[in-house]
C-alpha cells in the first residue's frame, strides 16, 4: 500500500474495511501526534451521519477496495469534502485502470502491465492516480520499450 503523509491537520480519519491492513498507516500517523479516528466502513449510509459531524480541517485517508472507494468518494464529495481533504491509499493488488486509448475504466490485479477489457491494448500501469476517473492511468506500451 502507498500513501503520503499530509501534515498539519487537526484530525485524521482512516476509513477502512475488513481485510485491508492499515497497521503501517496508523503507526505513521500516530507518530505525528494528531487526533486519529479509525472508522470501519460498513454501509455508506451510516458513514454519512458520522462524517457530517466532522470539523473542517479533518483529513481523510481511504483504505478501501476499489469498488468501495468509489462509493465512499462520491459520498464524501456530496458531503462537501474536496480532493484536498482526502487521499486514497492504493492497494497493491487490485487497481482501477483508466485506458488512455479508449477511456474505459476497468478493474484488474494484473499490473504493471494490463490488457484493456474493451480495446485489448496492452497498457503500462502508471502510478498516476486520476481523481476524476478514480483510476490509475494506463498508458500505451510500445513493443521493445522495455529494452
Ligand atoms: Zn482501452
Amino acid at each position: 500500500m502507498s500513501w503520503h503523509i499530509v501534515r498539519g491537520k487537526q484530525k485524521y480519519i482512516i476509513l477502512y474495511e475488513d481485510y485491508v491492513d492499515i497497521t503501517k498507516l496508523v503507526r505513521e500517523l500516530c507518530f505525528h501526534r494528531s487526533l486519529l479516528s479509525l472508522i470501519n466502513v460498513g454501509e455508506p449510509d451510516q458513514l454519512a451521519s458520522i462524517l457530517n459531524k466532522e470539523l473542517m480541517g479533518t483529513y481523510i485517508y481511504l483504505s478501501l477496495k476499489v469498488k468501495k472507494t468509489r462509493e465512499v468518494l462520491s459520498l464524501l464529495y456530496d458531503l462537501g469534502f474536496s480532493p484536498l481533504d482526502l487521499q486514497v491509499v492504493k492497494e497493491e493488488s487490485e487497481r482501477a485502470i483508466f485506458c488512455a486509448h479508449c477511456h474505459t475504466v476497468f478493474i484488474t490485479d494484473d499490473h504493471p502491465h494490463a490488457v484493456c477489457e474493451k480495446c485489448n491494448i496492452t497498457l503500462s500501469v502508471t502510478n498516476h492516480w486520476s481523481t476524476f476517473h478514480h483510476a490509475f492511468l494506463g498508458s500505451f506500451e510500445f513493443e521493445g520499450d522495455s529494452l
